[in-house]
């Protein structure tokens, strides 16, 4: 094992550290720019990525009314608004005219995760995928973590290529630099006291999680009175870290809580620093617009629809991608000092934007906050399912206790939802044995399931 540990280790990093390296460097490097200078080098890429769609992809050559001789880095942004907003659908219905051709070797075929229940296949290429992992290692420098450091995955459900990276010789490998994998969808409170026994015994340096999963890990290490470690470093994912969740999770755990913005489709976009205001785009690899109903540009920190568009995939370029999340973006300087300009705040999915009757839109914040409390105080779990407008259905996890408080919840919360909503509603208040999980895995306190 000696061996393993001084040999083949660092061979194995190395192999693959400069595979990557170059990614790592000039991402590295980028962080030490001036917003201006940052600024400057994404205009560049963007224009690179717009010309070489314009050349090469079908689908924009018939769609967009621009050559790839009218695009310049300094006009790149608003020639962007020439490119139509590609929706899921989209890439679907213009599988082939999206792709080049002939399709370079090497090119791989990869799934979203498919929240709205139906996957989206796109190609990949080597030099995405290198960048995808080069970013995750610039993550993993940012929140200090190093290479072969004791790091914990508690994943909700694994897709068919985890399952497959999973397999016998990867998990060697994975032994080797100490990563375990925890299949975390839809854990039961043993199961959860397991995880955290576990977490105090082996002290792991870092853990990535479903922002929903540690919560829940939160959450019971409070109900069971448990004292963790706070040293451990947390890059969550996949769900919305709302500021409620984010007090809970440090108080039991620490501090050292990152943000990650990510997709299945992309890999990670952006991620929190230690001032915590918003998470940092990268912003050689990613281009995000915030839209309005209307697909117009929304101001700076007003929230929007967000469009991805990825300038390192040239197999099968994205370009304003629909991909369903909410958020508001910011350009103002962070005092950490990476010059590249934030997601705000992201609001979870579009799908799950609660509306009054006027269309109004419904703050997830003040919902989630609801859910919250009320669980903490009733000492149950709380999920908000919009079923119609005006008429929402409160649902309750069973946990066993008596249900005699459901009296004044109910008054509570009618008072509670009517100021929310700003309007009289119809709640069902209703006791479930077990509450609704999204196919991925992921729970969401608040759905929105209007066509059910
Ligand atoms: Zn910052």
């Amino acid at each position: 094992m000696q061996i393993i540990r001084k040999v083949v280790i660092p061979l194995y990093l190395n192999y693959n550290g400069n595979r990557r390296s170059w990614h790592v460097k000039r991402i590295l490097e980028s962080w030490t720019w001036s917003a201006e200078q940052a600024k400057e080098a994404q205009r560049e890429r963007l224009a690179e990525t717009l010309k070489h769609a314009l050349e090469q992809i079908p689908f924009y050559q018939d769609q967009v009314d621009l050559t790839a001789l009218d695009i310049r880095p300094d006009n790149a942004e608003e020639a962007l608004l020439h490119f139509p907003i590609l929706t899921p659908g989209m890439v679907k219905t213009y599988f082939d005219e999206l792709q080049i051709q002939p399709r370079p070797k090497g090119a791989f075929l990869n799934r979203s995760g498919g929240t709205t229940g139906v996957p989206t296949c796109f190609y990949l290429d080597q030099a995405s995928e290198d960048w995808v992992r080069g970013i995750k290692r610039t993550h993993q420098e940012a929140m200090e973590y190093r290479l072969g450091e004791k790091k914990w995955v508690i994943w909700g459900s694994m897709n068919e290529r985890q399952r497959k990276q999973a397999a016998a010789k990867t998990r060697l490998i994975r032994g080797i630099v100490n990563i375990k994998r925890i299949q975390g969808f839809s854990l039961s409170n043993e199961e959860l006291d397991e995880i955290l026994a576990g977490m105090q015994k082996e002290k792991p340096k870092l853990l990535l999680a479903y922002v929903d999963i540690l919560y829940r890990l939160a959450e019971r290490a409070e109900e069971t009175g448990l004292d963790m470690p706070k040293d451990m470093k947390m890059k969550v994912t996949a769900g919305t870290l709302y500021p409620t969740m984010r007090k809970r999770i440090e108080r039991v755990f620490g501090p050292s809580l990152f943000n990650c913005y990510g997709s299945r489709e992309f890999g990670d976009m952006a991620l929190s620093c230690k001032e915590k205001q918003g998470l940092h785009i990268q912003g050689l690899a990613f281009y995000v617009e915030a839209i309005d109903e209307n697909n117009q540009r929304v101001e700076m920190n007003e929230t929007g629809e967000l469009l991805i568009t990825t300038m390192v995939n040239q197999t099968m370029p994205l370009i304003r991608y629909r991909i369903g999340d909410r958020g508001s973006l910011s350009n103002s300087q962070c005092s950490c000092e990476n010059p590249w300009s934030r997601i705000e705040q992201i609001e979870g999915r579009s799908q799950d934007l609660f509306y009054a009757k006027n269309g109004r839109k419904i703050s997830p914040n003040a919902l989630v906050h609801f859910c919250w409390v009320y669980g903490m105080e009733y000492q149950t779990r709380v999920q908000i399912i919009q079923r119609d407008y005006g008429r929402i259905e409160v649902h309750l996890l069973d946990m066993g206790k008596p249900h005699e408080i459901h009296t004044n919840f109910e008054k509570e919360t009618k008072r509670e939802m009517e100021n929310i909503f700003q309007e009289p509603l119809r709640i069902d208040i209703m006791w479930k044995k077990e509450l609704a999980y999204a196919p991925s895995g992921k729970f969401r306190m608040i759905q929105r399931r209007m066509d059910e």
